[in-house]
């Protein structure tokens, strides 16, 4: 038979790869919920913008989450995942089940809708929305909790339950999947007029009954698995809280008994307190590890395993593009069966298909041998039920041996392998590459050059971006204006900026950065071992998503990138314009990374490409050059264990980039990231000449040097907050500077914002720059 061709976005390209045999054990712990051209972000905004109903946006999510169990079903899958769907985030979910709203929103204890589920998520028009924060090490943000034990906690909505009857209705058996009741505690704060004593984990006896309350729902609904994710079973515990599951899975057990019941962990390895905890719970008859990023749990479970029991094994990647190398995880599913049993063996992803891109059938445009060696979230669903059916002894050969070939010629594709570029890195084994002087000599140096005043302001990089400039750069990339009226168009805006700096009397300026729609992506563009997806989104927050860059190859870096544009600038002012340029780690951070050689080999190439344009710029007269590390801290592991490895090589590779210039070219990073306390000594060791940094909605900065961490390089600690539209007064501006002079000496301090200015308007920035330097010079006067 043939199938009617695709009209939306329902149809998905899988087909079941056989029509015969049962499923095999196989499993998904998650999956992208929005959509394969963002369907769902769409939807979302244009319920919030007023433009469509309720109704509307209900029927979207329905019919996302039907599409995907389809394809799962259909692509063979056995215990397929539901309340995996989120409108927002499944931690806010959590929040809604347990009824757990902050006092502010005014709930009135009913079943939440959209109106109380969207106020916490984004606020609404007199109140600030809850928090959000990083999830784990991924690019993903959740609502954080805020609980204290004034809560009433109540069972408040019913989502879980209602995603498992609607798949239920298209005759699939799926596996609800709730956050852990003791990993929603611990990735909560404690609401503001909590005392300081209270601990979140007492209220483990408050959200229990709750949890029961939806087993019982989910058992009377026919459901015969459950998935408690427990992430944080990953992390550096203490003996209490690795208590607290102990604790919370007894209490759980009567209503358990009779059940399959999983707890599924990903993201790193479970450390061996954890895993004994963990695999002692009675109530629990399965166990999920990620086993890509979680390699030394296998040597646990060699060592033990409780009998009888089952093992999800994360073996393909969810946190990566690449395609599987299916012979080598059926060589540790094999090992695994050996151990456990093999009927005890379910084959898994490492962790939710959320943190990977949504389906390659769309990039219709990518070179088609890079594209053999890719699988986003629906392949890798097909990938995860080869390997159980190879497992059983099902092996599809034609698949298996497309996926060797694909493999292979990804190992000896000349397009991956540039032998200088491998050459140089290797060079720096062993090496560590520094500035001859330290930062006192040079700051001199630099000031004898540029006699600068006290307090110099300046601006992180970007200015607005208004829509022509958007319309312009996007008619350039279609070829529909010429190079040349592109050059001018961007000329004259790098000419307004400038004389708008001027006007306010900015001492060091910068460009603008209108020719850049993205700092990662600008850069990845120009470099070899890049490569772009038209639809390769991940969901970073609500309904915002990333396009990460692709690197598969040898970084270089053929021809200079900002040069141009940089020196264009200089040329338009006697005052110093800093070149600016994206750091290594932050290029690395914000990509999907070859899984190929290690992350720090990569992240060296990158740092050779960008030292050969730092030195660039210097010879084209550049003095000041910022190199922004805006997602150094993002990078950091999970596990205390290994900082200080990752630290080192990320602090390497920005030393690299400019380890080669003079003195008297003075070397700016930029951090936006509030808590960086923990940091601050690889900070210092980054050795730049002169650091800005996100400071106004925390002030948390100023405690670490009034703990007396010695400082005496260059440091703007931001003085204004760009995420919002309100303009600083000058007396506010000039009382945060003057709190930081109270802990650092006037000729390291500078003046600027925390970050770009290019998400706001220009009257905006009119007036917030206008009495930053008022308040600089206010200061100058007194000082
Ligand atoms: N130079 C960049 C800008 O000003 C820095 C952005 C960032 O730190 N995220 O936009
Ligand atoms: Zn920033």
């Amino acid at each position: 038979s043939s199938n009617p061709p695709c009209s939306s976005f329902l149809c998905f390209s899988l087909r079941p790869s056989s029509s015969s045999s049962r499923a095999m054990a196989s499993h998904i712990v998650g999956y992208p919920r929005i959509g394969p051209k963002r369907e769902l972000k769409f939807a979302l905004e244009s319920f919030w913008d007023g433009k469509s109903s309720a109704e509307e946006l209900h029927k979207v999510g329905a019919e996302l989450r039907s599409a995907i169990w389809m394809q799962m079903a259909e692509a063979g899958i056995k215990y397929i995942p539901s309340n995996t769907f989120s409108f927002y985030d499944q931690v806010l979910d959590t929040t809604a089940m347990l009824g757990a709203v902050p006092d502010r929103y005014h709930w009135n204890g009913t079943q939440i809708g959209f109106d109380i589920y969207f106020s916490m998520a984004r606020g609404n028009a007199s109140l600030p929305p809850m928090e959000i924060t990083k999830w784990f090490d991924t690019n993903y943000h959740y609502i954080v909790p805020e609980l204290g034990p004034h809560l009433n906690f109540s069972y408040a909505s019913r989502k879980p339950v209602d995603e498992y009857n609607q798949a239920k209705v298209l005759g699939i058996d799926t596996i609800p999947v709730l956050v852990g009741p003791v990993s929603y505690l611990l990735l909560s704060k404690p609401a503001k007029a909590v005392e300081k004593s209270f601990s979140l984990l007492s209220l483990i006896d408050n959200i229990i009954p709750i949890y029961k309350e939806v087993v019982a729902e989910l058992k009377a609904a026919g459901a015969t698995w459950i998935q408690f994710d427990e992430p944080m079973l990953v992390k550096d515990l203490e003996a209490h809280q690795l208590e607290a599951f102990t604790y919370a899975y007894a209490e759980l057990e009567s209503s358990l008994s009779g059940w399959n019941v999983l707890v599924q962990t990903y993201f790193a390895d479970v450390p061996a307190e954890a895993y004994k905890v963990l695999t002692s719970l009675k109530a629990v008859t399965a166990y999920g590890f990620d086993l890509v990023r979680g390699t030394k749990t296998l040597d646990l479970i060699k060592q033990g395993f409780p009998p009888g029991k089952f093992l999800f094994a994360g073996v393909v990647d969810g946190r990566n593009i690449w395609a599987n190398n299916l012979a080598s995880s059926l060589n540790t599913l094999q090992a695994l069966g050996d151990i456990v049993g093999k009927e005890k063996v379910v084959v898994s992803t490492s962790c939710s298909l959320l943190h990977t891109a949504v389906d390659v059938v769309n990039e219709t445009k990518l070179d088609e041998e890079i594209k053999s060696w890719l699988a986003f979230a629906a392949q890798k669903v097909v990938e995860v039920n080869a390997l159980a059916k190879a497992l059983s002894g099902q092996m599809e050969e034609v698949f298996f041996s497309a996926n060797a070939a694909a493999l292979a010629s990804r190992k000896s594709s000349p397009r991956v392998t540039n032998e200088t570029v491998q050459k140089a890195v290797a060079a720096l084994k062993g090496s560590d590459h520094r500035r001859a002087t330290n930062v006192s000599v040079r700051l001199d140096a630099q000031q004898q050059k540029l006699n600068l005043p006290i307090l110099p302001t300046t601006t992180i990089g970007s200015f607005p971006q208004t829509a022509d400039l958007r319309r312009v750069r996007h008619e350039f990339k279609a070829k529909k204006i010429s190079e040349e009226d592109y050059i001018n168009f961007i000329k004259e805006e790098i000419n307004n900026v400038v004389k708008f700096q001027e006007e306010l009397d900015i001492d060091v300026l910068v460009h603008g950065e209108p020719e850049r729609n993205d700092m990662v992506e600008y850069f990845g563009e120009q470099l070899s071992g890049f490569v772009f997806t038209a639809n390769g989104w991940v969901q970073s927050y609500g309904s915002r998503c990333v396009k990460p860059p692709i690197i598969y190859g040898d970084v270089s870096r053929p021809k200079p990138m900002t040069v141009f544009w940089s020196s264009t600038a200089q040329s338009l002012t006697k005052r110093p314009m800093k070149g600016m340029l994206t750091g290594p780690v932050t290029i690395l951070n914000w990509s999907f990374v070859r899984d190929d050689q290690p992350r720090f080999e990569t992240c060296y190439q990158i740092a050779l490409a960008m030292k050969d344009e730092v030195e660039d710029l210097e010879k084209s007269g550049i003095t000041v050059i910022q190199i922004d590390e805006a997602a150094l801290r993002e990078g950091l592991p999970l596990r205390k264990s290994e900082e200080a490895f990752y630290l080192n090589w990320a602090v390497h590779s920005f030393r690299i980039t400019n380890s080669g210039v003079k003195d008297t070219t003075q070397i700016h990073t930029h951090m936006c990231y509030s808590n960086f306390n923990e940091i601050i000594h690889s900070i210092i060791d980054m050795d730049a000449d002169v650091i800005s940094i996100e400071n106004s909605r925390s002030d948390k900065l100023l405690s670490v040097f009034r703990e007396g961490v010695k400082y005496s390089a260059g440091i703007g600690p931001g003085v204004y907050d760009i995420h919002s539209p309100r303009i600083p007064p000058t007396e506010e501006i000039a009382d945060r500077i003057n709190k930081m002079l109270a802990v650092l000496e006037s000729n390291i301090l500078w003046v600027n914002p925390d970050c770009g200015l290019k998400t706001r308007k220009y009257s905006e920035v009119k007036s917030a720059l206008t009495n930053m330097v008022a308040s600089a010079k206010l200061i100058r006067n007194q000082l």
